[in-house]
């Protein structure tokens, strides 16, 4: 049998990153066969005689700036959505889980290759506001890519444990996490108590990021070469691409130096444009304010006050910004915390939680951290848990009323797999039909829930006010297991099971797997 190490992976908007626990449990990144540190979430899908053939990260990248349809890119908006595909040149139509597969096996060949020892399983980060639906989704493509997944974890709770937040004993914490990456915001606030991690409140802009900041530079590149008597970069695709990469590499040089230049040539002269930090500042600070207000929002929500927030954490590439720094610093009053690479710290922290939860002591392959040196750095095992984002009810009549009320059997949050049951009765004697009415979402109102199933019961003819008995079982798989008991006899009326929609069925992913797991990822 071989045996294979359990990684913790990054599944970013933009950029993806894999990382493993070291023997002395510190977690490490694991360099992609580019020698960097994160790969872009971006796939060429062209046809090189033998169909599709997928060139994933940097290279595709680059072409997405001049091909542009071959290209997918921020897939992960899509997670979860049956709608959408990716229609390739060949013909051929991908799913948002095949698509995001195929970065992840590209992430898990990658660590292969440079660890020269097989992956078998991961811990794969989500935002803290993915529902049920994009968990799923999410832990579809990890199979699909060839993967156990053994837990899929909330981006801010994977983010404060690479910063050391501690599990230890009855440590007490609330920390707040800004994530500000390539084309998304978001801000959670998490209170960190033993091994619970538990989000208090979390909220954002799935539309702001350091892309923003890019467009930003661009019109100042263009108003620089207009007024050497340029022509607009803005005018022709092909200068706009460049011009998009130059923003990006002069962004990235504000962030340590006070001036950044570039030579741009368009209509075949060249000119030299040079821009101050505090011009760059002044210009993206709508976009700081706009996150600033989120924070607010967010910590009154949580209802507490800066007092109340033990440590601030910085996460995404975008808070390399020195303004970003700055606003949170006058913003909260606390310096926050840099100690970690910030387009790192969500892949280390689910490492760690990949060296926990993996069904092998790792120490045992070799050269890895395992569960005791990980708790050695961490302190006791995290408990990550996949909650339901939304509660699972059924529609009663409320009594001696005919008004239909939803009433809810497994509360949003519960633990998966989760089983609860709920009571009600026959409404008049002699009833010979029962409804039960599975619903989906937290609000009391029939009209404000999602109807996901029916069934229509037989019952024998007893008097008024006969007991009948709900029990909702829900799997990892989030498959609702409905079953209906006579409570006078204690027999079993009905059983059913209700698949969610917007998921891939098994086979389904059988199949994906088959087809994904047959194609060369270059
Ligand atoms: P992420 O999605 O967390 O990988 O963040 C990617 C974003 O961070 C992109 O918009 C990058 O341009 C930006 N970024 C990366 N490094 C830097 C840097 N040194 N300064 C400013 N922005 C950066």
């Amino acid at each position: 049998m071989t045996m294979g190490i359990a990684v913790g992976i990054d599944l970013g908007t933009t950029n993806s990153a894999a990382a493993v626990v070291d023997p002395t449990g510190v977690p490490r990144i694991v360099r992609n066969r580019d020698g960097a540190n994160t790969t872009p979430s971006v796939i060429l899908l062209q046809d090189y005689g033998a169909g599709d053939e997928p060139l994933v990260g940097a290279q595709a990248k680059q072409h997405a700036s001049r091909v542009g349809s071959d290209v997918a890119q921020h897939v992960k908006r899509y997670m979860g959505d049956p709608t959408w595909r990716f229609d390739s040149a060949t013909g051929s139509s991908y799913t948002s889980e095949e698509i995001s597969a195929m970065i992840l096996r590209r992430l898990k060949e990658d660590v292969e290759v440079q660890m020269n020892v097989p992956v078998t399983d991961a811990v794969i980060t989500v935002p803290a506001y993915f529902d049920d639906a994009r968990r799923l989704a999410t832990r579809h493509a990890g199979e699909i890519a060839g993967l156990n997944v053994l837990g899929v974890l909330n981006e801010p709770t994977a983010a404060a444990l690479a910063y050391g937040v501690s599990t230890r004993g009855n440590t007490h914490e609330t920390v707040l996490v800004y994530d500000l990456g390539g084309g998304t915001f978001d801000v959670t606030i998490l209170n960190v108590s033993g091994g619970d991690f538990t989000v208090l409140a979390t909220d954002g802009d799935r539309r702001l990021g350091g892309y923003d900041f890019d467009s930003e530079l661009q019109l100042m590149i263009d108003e620089q070469v207009r007024s050497q008597g340029g022509p607009s970069c803005l005018d022709d695709l092909n200068a706009l691409n460049v011009v998009r990469e130059q923003a990006e590499q002069i962004k990235k040089g504000l962030s340590t130096a006070a001036t950044a230049g570039a030579l741009i040539v368009v209509g075949g002269a060249s000119y030299r444009v040079i821009v101050e930090r505090s011009e760059f500042e002044r210009r993206i600070e709508r976009f700081l304010n706009r996150t600033r207000d989120l924070v607010i929002d967010t910590l009154e929500s949580a209802q507490l006050g800066w007092a109340d927030i033990s440590r601030v954490l910085l996460v995404g590439g975008s808070t390399r910004v020195p303004a970003v720094h700055k606003m949170l610093k006058v913003l909260s009053g606390k310096e926050p915390d840099t100690s970690i690479n910030p387009d790192e710290a969500v892949a280390l922290g689910a490492a760690v939680q990949a060296a926990l939860l993996a069904p092998e002591d790792q120490e045992t392959v070799g050269y890895l951290g395992g569960r005791s040196a990980v708790e050695g750095y961490i302190g006791a095992p995290v408990r990550v848990q996949d909650v339901t984002s939304q509660g699972l009810g059924e529609i009663l009549l409320e009594r001696d009323s005919d008004k239909k009320i939803n009433s809810i059997i497994i509360p949003r949050n519960t633990p998966l797999p989760a089983r609860e049951t709920g009571y009600s009765s026959t409404r008049y004697d002699n009833q010979v039909r029962f409804v039960t009415t599975v619903t989906q979402g937290d609000d009391r109102d029939p009209e404000f829930v999602v109807t996901l199933g029916e069934a229509i019961i037989d019952i024998p003819p007893y008097p008024k006010g006969a007991p009948i008995a709900t029990t909702y079982s829900y799997d990892l798989d989030q498959i609702v297991h409905v079953e209906v008991i006579d409570e006078t006899t204690g027999l079993q009326l009905e059983t059913f099971e209700i698949e969610r929609v917007s998921n891939l069925k098994k086979s389904q992913v059988e199949e994906a797997k088959k087809r994904i797991g047959g194609m060369t990822i270059m």
